[in-house]
C-alpha cells in the first residue's frame, strides 16, 4: 500500500492554472448541421449576406402607393400590391395602387400613405396635402445590406441568429462539434443513486451534478458510473472511458490520501500540467493532456469543489473546444453585505445570492461555505472572488463576482 505523502505538484495561481488549461485545449472541427439542430451550437464561419434584405422596396403599412408630388389630389386606384403578389403596372402621375404590408412598392410610386389617412370615393382616393418621399416603406438593404456580416463565427446560435441565417437563405450551417465527454466518479464509498448507502457509504451525487454542468456547457456526455479506488481497475476504466471521447472528467481521488489514484494514473497516460491550485475550494484540481489531443480533468470529490473547479477550469475549456468567442462567464462588481474572511494563501470563490439595491448589486452569503455543503451553491447567483490575504474584507466592500445568473 502506498504511503500518504505530501504532493509534489507546484501550487499554481488560479489564473495561471486556468491559462494553462486553455493553452492545452484545442478548438474542435466543424460539421454542417441543419438549422433545426443548430440551436445552442456555435457558428464556425462568418455568415455574410449575399443579397440585401429586404430585396425590394417593401410596404411597412396597409395603404396606398403614390407619388409624393400628387399630395392633396384625388388619385385613380389602378390595382393592388399585396405581400407576395406585386402589382405589375406603373404608378403614373394622378394614380395610386392599394398596397398591403410586405407588398412591393410599384414602379413610379415613391411613398405609401396609410389607409387611415386617405379618403376613398369610388375608385378614387384623396391623399393628404403633405406627403414625404420615402415614407412608410422599407428600402432594399434597410435591414441587411448585401455583403454585410450577419452572424460572426464564435457566436452561439439562438433565435435571432437562426432567423437571420434563414433570412439570408442558409438551411445548413457550419457549427463546431460538441465535445464528447466521458464522466466517471471514483471512490469506494460511493453507491448509485437509488441504492441505500451502508455505513460509511454515500450516494454518488457528483456524477449527476457534473452531468448537468457539462450538458449546460454544450458537451455530449457519456456517464460511466462509479470506479473503485483500485489502481488497475481504475486505469482500465479510464482507458475504456477515453474510447472516442475528447475529454475525460473524473471526480474524487485527486487529493493526497493513500487512495487518491487519479493523478498518478493520468501521469502514466499523459502529461499532468496542473496538480494543485491556490484555489478554495478545489486545491487538488488536476488537468492533464493525453495522446491524440485529448484532455482529462480530475476534479476533487467534495461536491462544491467539483462544481467550482468545473466553473473555473472546465467550462471555459469546453467553450474553447466549441469555438465560442466568449469563454468566460461575465463578471460584475458587487457590494458585500458580510465580512469575507479570506484564505491566507488561496483565492476563494464564495457562493452568494445577489439582489439589486439602487444601481448596485449586493451580495449575501449562502451560509456555511464548506466544500461538502452543496446547499451553498444551490440558488447562488454568483461566485465572489476573494483574493488571498490575512485581513478580513469588510462588509460594504466591492469585490468581483463571476455571474451565474442575475436576480
Ligand atoms: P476525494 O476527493 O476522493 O478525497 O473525496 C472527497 C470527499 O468528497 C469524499 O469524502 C466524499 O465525501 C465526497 N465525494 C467524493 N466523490 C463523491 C461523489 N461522486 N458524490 C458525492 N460526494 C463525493
Ligand atoms: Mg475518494
Amino acid at each position: 500500500m502506498a504511503l500518504m505523502r505530501a504532493s509534489t505538484y507546484p501550487l499554481l495561481d488560479v489564473d495561471a492554472a486556468a491559462a494553462l488549461v486553455l493553452e492545452h485545449t484545442t478548438v474542435l472541427g466543424a460539421e454542417r448541421v441543419m438549422l433545426a439542430d443548430c440551436v445552442g451550437r456555435v457558428l464556425a464561419e462568418d455568415v455574410t449576406a449575399t443579397a440585401s434584405l429586404p430585396a425590394f422596396p417593401s410596404s411597412a403599412v396597409d395603404g396606398y402607393a403614390v407619388r409624393s408630388q400628387d399630395a392633396g389630389k384625388a388619385l385613380r386606384v389602378l390595382g393592388e400590391s399585396a405581400a407576395g403578389r406585386p402589382f405589375a403596372g406603373i404608378v403614373e402621375p394622378g394614380t395610386a395602387t392599394r398596397i398591403l404590408t410586405g407588398g412591393v412598392l410599384p414602379e413610379g410610386a415613391d411613398c405609401v400613405v396609410m389607409v387611415e389617412d386617405v379618403q376613398p370615393d369610388g375608385d378614387l382616393v384623396t391623399v393628404p396635402g403633405a406627403l414625404r418621399r420615402g415614407s412608410n416603406f422599407h428600402r432594399p438593404g434597410d435591414d441587411v445590406r448585401a455583403g454585410e456580416l450577419v452572424v460572426p463565427s464564435g457566436i452561439q446560435l439562438g433565435a435571432a441568429e437562426l432567423g437571420l441565417c434563414a433570412a439570408v437563405g442558409l438551411s445548413w450551417l457550419p457549427v463546431h462539434r460538441r465535445p464528447r465527454v466521458s464522466l466517471m466518479s471514483t471512490g469506494d464509498e460511493l453507491v448509485e443513486v437509488g441504492e441505500k448507502p451502508g455505513r460509511g457509504q454515500i450516494v454518488d451525487s457528483n456524477r449527476w451534478a457534473l452531468l448537468a454542468a457539462l450538458r449546460e456547457a454544450g458537451a455530449d456526455v457519456r456517464g460511466l458510473g462509479i470506479a473503485p479506488d483500485q489502481s488497475d481497475t481504475l486505469r482500465q476504466l479510464m482507458v475504456d472511458a477515453l474510447g472516442d471521447a475528447d475529454v475525460l472528467v473524473t471526480s474524487g481521488g485527486v487529493s493526497v490520501g493513500t487512495h487518491d489514484l487519479v493523478k498518478p494514473l493520468l501521469e502514466s497516460l499523459g502529461i499532468v500540467h496542473v496538480g494543485r491550485v491556490k484555489l478554495k475550494p478545489g486545491k487538488p484540481f488536476t488537468f492533464a493532456t493525453l495522446p491524440e489531443g485529448r484532455v482529462a480533468f480530475g476534479l476533487p470529490g467534495f461536491p462544491v469543489s467539483s462544481l467550482v473547479t468545473f466553473e473555473v477550469f472546465v467550462r471555459p475549456a469546453l467553450r474553447k473546444m466549441q469555438g465560442f468567442a466568449q469563454l468566460k462567464r461575465p463578471t460584475l462588481p458587487v457590494r458585500l453585505t458580510y465580512e469575507a474572511r479570506p484564505s491566507a494563501d488561496r483565492t476563494e470563490y464564495q457562493r452568494v445570492t445577489l439582489r439589486r439595491q439602487g444601481g448596485e448589486l449586493v451580495a449575501e452569503t449562502t451560509g456555511s461555505q464548506s466544500s461538502s455543503r452543496l446547499m451553498s451553491l444551490a440558488g447562488a447567483h454568483a461566485l465572489v472572488r476573494i483574493p488571498p490575504g490575512d485581513q478580513g474584507i469588510k462588509a460594504g466592500s466591492i469585490v468581483e463576482a463571476l455571474i451565474l445568473a442575475l436576480p
